[in-house]
């Protein structure tokens, strides 16, 4: 679990604004939903034999009443309960979005941490491909928005249960036939849950795995069409796919439609963003039953990514610094830098010892440290003027112009950066 400092949380401020802006665009709305939920909403809704349930929970007893709570894992479950509980649907669709800390107890290395964080967008129901197609667009989106390259789509179809069904079997006897290459996970999971053996992250089985039956080869003419048109969507406006049979993700809820984006640069903790179709969860979860598809992203992955790429942190510099000469003169100047942050400009006010606000010299050293592009000079002769003494940092040019404190409104803008 990290502490997110500045200068580091102004990246994250700054991927928040580009989502709320894409997501504005999208006409997808805000949810927020508690961190902490029962825990049999997750053990129901993302599966009993799931990483997540079998051993990635923060679970304990309300000691007030006795209630099993879990911090949330994902935050799809929650959605998906608060859209139940407010019959959110009862008007039609509704596309929505979150952002927040996660919680899973996994062992932490690069990209895997205890809490971590996740944007996440669901449409609620929607039955079309085109929902399934315009959730894998705004995510392609936003990595352009990011400026991101390094990104690719992997898809995959689960197919309907009854058509998962035929695959399990065929599964089952595939799995039995190599038995004694299976780990033990994969052996406790061989008949409870074999399609989870797909998604093991142990390096060994993946031979294994790669040949085993695949569940294209079982779907229906239904769920071929609904693919198809997600493919033809994505085709027509350029964004590249490829099948991974082998995608299946972490959570039982999913059908049809499943993808991740994953990259090259993060090591072995490549994938940014995971969703897919859930059209069975709403009514597992207790409400009339609603087709539904998102996914979520995961923030520290991401942001690390664009790190890779290169991008800076944003400029945290405030426009302006203010010098003062004398602790007297702090009730007036306090006054015209409320003003001058009320027209929007960024001051960072000098600290004073108590008695002394220091020399004019280490003021202007904190000054051009601060990187502001100006210093507000608050000295006597200004003062007996109503006056400030603006002067350029940055530019090299110390070029400085006395300004009236009384007509304040109109200068203050010409200090404002463009960030
Ligand atoms: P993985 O296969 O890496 O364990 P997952 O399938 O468990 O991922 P999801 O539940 O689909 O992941 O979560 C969506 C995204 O959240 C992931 O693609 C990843 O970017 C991020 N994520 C998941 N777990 C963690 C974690 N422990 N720390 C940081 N990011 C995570
Ligand atoms: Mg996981």
């Amino acid at each position: 679990m990290n502490d997110i400092r500045p200068p580091e949380s102004a990246r994250w401020e700054w991927l928040e604004a580009k989502v709320r802006a894409l997501m504005d665009r999208y006409a997808y709305r805000n949810l927020r939903t508690p961190i902490v939920e029962p825990t049999a909403l997750f053990v129901r809704g993302l599966g009993e034999v799931t990483d997540i349930v079998e051993k990635e929970m923060y679970s304990f007893e309300d000691r007030l009443n006795g209630e099993q709570l879990t911090l949330r894992p994902e935050s799809t479950a929650g959605v998906v309960r608060a859209v139940v509980e407010h019959a959110m649907l009862y008007d039609g669709g509704k596309r929505l979005y979150y952002m927040g800390p996660m919680f899973r107890h996994e062992r932490p290395q690069r990209g895997r941490y205890r809490q971590f964080h996740q944007i996440g967008a669901e449409a609620l129901g929607f039955a079309g491909a085109e929902a399934d197609a315009e959730l894998i667009l705004l995510a392609d989106a936003l990595w352009k928005e990011l400026g991101l390259t390094d990104v690719r789509l992997e898809l995959n179809s689960l197919g309907q249960p009854q058509e998962r069904k035929a695959h399990r079997a065929a599964l089952i006897s595939y799995l039995e036939a190599h038995v004694d290459q299976l780990d033990e996970e994969a052996r406790r999971r061989l008949h409870s849950n074999p399609l989870r053996i797909l998604d093991t992250k142990n390096p060994a089985l993946q031979t294994l795995v790669e040949g085993a039956p695949k569940l294209l080869d079982y779907l229906g003419e239904d769920s071929l069409r609904h693919f198809e048109t997600v493919k033809a969507i994505l085709d027509a406006n350029g964004v590249a796919w490829r099948i991974n049979p082998r995608l299946v993700r972490g959570m039982d809820y999913y059908n049809l439609t499943v993808f991740e984006f994953v990259t090259d640069r993060l090591g072995s903790q490549g994938t940014i963003c995971g969703g897919g179709r859930y059209d069975y969860l709403i009514e597992q979860v207790g409400g009339k039953a609603a087709p539904a598809v998102g996914w979520a992203l995961g923030v520290e992955r991401v942001l690390e990514l664009v790190k890779e790429a290169g991008k800076d942190i944003p400029d945290l510099a405030a426009d302006a610094y203010a010098v003062v000469t004398d602790t007297a003169f702090l009730p007036r100047v306090m006054g015209a830098l409320q003003k001058l942050r009320a027209a929007g400009v960024s001051v960072q006010m000098h600290a004073s010892a108590g008695d002394s606000m220091g020399s004019m010299k280490s003021q202007f050293k904190k000054a051009d440290a601060s990187g502001a592009r100006y210093a507000l000079v608050f000295g006597a002769d200004e003062m007996a003027r109503d006056a400030v003494l603006v002067k350029s940092l940055r530019d090299g040019s110390g070029h400085q112009v006395e300004r009236s404190l009384a007509d304040l409104s109109e200068w203050a803008a010409t200090l404002q950066s463009s960030r």
